[in-house]
């Protein structure tokens, strides 16, 4: 095998980043764009001894469900389901779901993906990486594999409205001299522009974030954003650290109270900068209610809400169950969701602490909480292991557990199933179209 060499390849699966995978001559060849079934014509480098590169030069035989990519910024890393139609996604998400619970011996049949009817413009929220362009100060996101910008501000996943507020605040950064970031030295004003818009209030947050204390030109920027009204909250973020966490911890209020307000199934809820917020509103609701339908509440049960964030599902389960107890690490994300619940008038129903849950939860066991039904949404990596251990020892009837990834999900059920549990149902929603990102919702009872 050898750098430059033209080789002809069949796909059988993706990585985890969405790129082909086919074999040859007993290595593993990466073909970024490629698609399961499809047999390509590549070009190899990055040889090493148990994989390769291959650089896609033609699809020779197409996944039949292969379509021209609707985004003109395709060397962006956000979506990499972009050439396939949005049914045949719906159904690639299914298999891996399906696939991640049988490699764990969990033979389920997993319901068919719930989509969205229009799945464009769904993100209510952005984060746009400020790096030097060829004439100043850019916006944009990360190129695959990198951190190399790929100047954008009309992604397709946003709503139209960015573009103008885009375009504002790059003119901003450019009459001013503002320094974007400078990943390598370290130096540099801004690093990170986040949007996010409560999609039912219609009210926006912008929050920037800088490498040190100051931001230059505060005035100016107000200035021209007066005539966005719906920017309700301004806030200035401060992130000194090098790597790739996006935002700091301390926040200052340029504008506005420093949050916003939005609305899911008539609850009312406010967020701030920091805490987690599910990204597409149309399916959260659609999520939540799948959670709250496997929790089967009669209005007697006490429900343990664990990762709540800011009290979402807490305030759903709230509405019909006796008691919720939420448990989340972040401080802000606490006081937000105590407030939730006290201006959706469930204060009385709910109890939240803060947090991590492999140690909230064991001592709030130790102090005699029980649960008739637990929920979980933990991120990524899944429940850590004291938490999957206390949730069997309160034993109770229902565990409900909203995963993002199929792996942990499997993972941590194979183990609630050998702990006296059994699996029933597994509901995939598409939380992220274009993505790879899987969610689902699975519902396992005692025996
Ligand atoms: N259920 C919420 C949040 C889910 S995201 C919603 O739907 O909006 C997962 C949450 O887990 C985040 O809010 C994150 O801050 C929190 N988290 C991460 N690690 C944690 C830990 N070790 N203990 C408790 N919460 C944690």
């Amino acid at each position: 095998m050898t750098t430059g060499q033209e080789v002809r390849l069949q796909i059988d699966s993706l990585t985890e980043k969405g790129d082909g995978i086919g074999q040859l001559d007993g290595r593993q060849i990466y073909v970024s764009g490629a698609l399961p079934g499809e047999t390509v014509s590549v070009q190899l480098f990055g040889i090493k001894p148990r994989y390769a590169q291959g650089e896609l030069l033609a699809v020779l035989r197409p996944h039949l469900s292969r379509v021209d990519n609707f985004c003109p910024h395709d060397t962006c890393g956000g979506c990499q389901l972009g050439m396939l139609d949005y049914p045949a996604q719906l159904i690639l998400k299914h298999q891996r779901l399906q696939a991640s619970l049988r490699k764990r011996g969990l033979n389920v049949a997993v319901e068919p993906c719930q989509g969205m009817v229009v799945p464009f413009a769904y993100r209510n929220k952005a984060l746009y990486a400020v790096r030097p362009g060829a004439e100043g100060a850019e916006l944009g996101f990360f190129r695959k594999h990198s951190h190399e910008l790929v100047a954008c501000d009309d992604c397709a996943l946003q709503p139209a409205l960015v573009v103008d507020l885009l375009a504002e605040i790059r003119a901003w950064l450019r009459a001013g001299q503002i320094l974007p970031y400078d990943e390598q030295a370290h130096t540099g004003v801004l690093r990170y522009l986040m949007l996010r818009d409560g999609r039912h209030s219609g009210e926006w947050m912008l929050v920037l974030v800088t490498l040190g204390d100051t931001l230059p030109h505060v005035e100016d920027l107000l200035v021209r954003l007066a005539r966005f009204p719906m920017l309700r909250s301004v806030v200035h973020n401060i992130n000194p650290a090098r790597g790739n966490r996006i935002l700091g911890f301390d926040n200052r209020i340029l504008q506005g109270d420093g949050v916003i307000e939005d609305e899911l199934d008539g609850l009312r809820f406010s967020l701030s900068p920091l805490a987690f917020y599910q990204i597409n509103p149309e399916q959260t609701r659609r999520l939540y209610q799948a959670a709250l339908t496997l929790c089967g509440l009669t209005g007697q049960e006490t429900v343990f809400d664990i990762y709540c964030g800011i009290g979402t599902i807490s305030l759903f389960l709230a509405r019909q169950a006796a008691r919720v107890v939420g448990v989340e690490l972040v401080p802000e994300a606490i006081e937000d969701a105590r407030q939730n619940a006290a201006r959706n008038g469930l204060a009385s129903k709910t109890e939240f602490f803060v947090g991590k849950a492999e140690e909230v939860v064991p001592a709030l066991y130790q102090q005699g909480y029980r649960a008739d039904v637990v929920v979980v949404d933990p991120p990524r990596k899944g429940c850590e292991p004291a938490v999957l251990q206390t949730m069997l020892a309160m034993a109770p009837r229902t565990l409900v557990y909203v995963s993002c990834d199929p792996d942990s999900l499997a993972r941590d059920l194979a183990l609630l199933q050998a702990g006296g549990y059994q699996l029933e149902k597994v509901i995939p929603v598409d939380m992220f179209p274009h993505t790879l990102h899987v969610e689902a919702v699975a519902r396992l009872v005692r025996n």
